[in-house]
């Protein structure tokens, strides 16, 4: 990844298997028409043992975008686990995601900049 262009990156642990991504994704690539996930350029296959979903892309970004920059397989996404980013902005987030989760366990399900309400850090004694 260089630093000025962006990629998807996926975190599979935290992809609850919705198909949110491919059924979004079939609704623009289709114009609109309907939602036909198989259409996409994105769909959802699991590990060997079933235990893990990992949404696999066959797209560089191509459609179009929300205010923020973000395709709507990325604004779709419920925990925040698809994003679409340049190495500057993963690292930032990264960082952050790593802390939060350390003393917020619902960072553990969802990334902590999807709904920026504020948050409290738990106690010791509450983790
Ligand atoms: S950016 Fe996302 S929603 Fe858009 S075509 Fe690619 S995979 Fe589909
Ligand atoms: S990547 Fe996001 S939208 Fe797609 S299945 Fe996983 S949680 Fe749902």
């Amino acid at each position: 990844m260089d630093s000025d262009s962006k990629v998807f990156v996926v975190s599979s642990d935290l992809c609850s298997g919705c198909r949110n991504c491919e059924i979004w994704c079939g609704f623009i690539t289709g114009k609109r028409r309907g939602f036909a996930p198989d259409a996409g350029h994105i769909h959802l296959h699991s590990d060997m043992e079933g235990k893990l979903n990992i949404p696999e892309l066959d797209c560089s970004g191509i459609c179009e975008r929300n205010e923020v920059g973000e395709p709507i397989c990325v604004e779709m996404c419920p925990t925040g686990c698809l994003i679409f980013t340049n190495r500057e902005d993963f690292e930032r987030k990264r960082t952050s995601w790593e802390k939060a989760r350390r003393v917020q366990p619902v960072f553990k399900l969802i990334v902590p900049w999807k709904y920026p309400y504020p948050w409290r850090e738990l106690r010791k004694e509450e983790l």
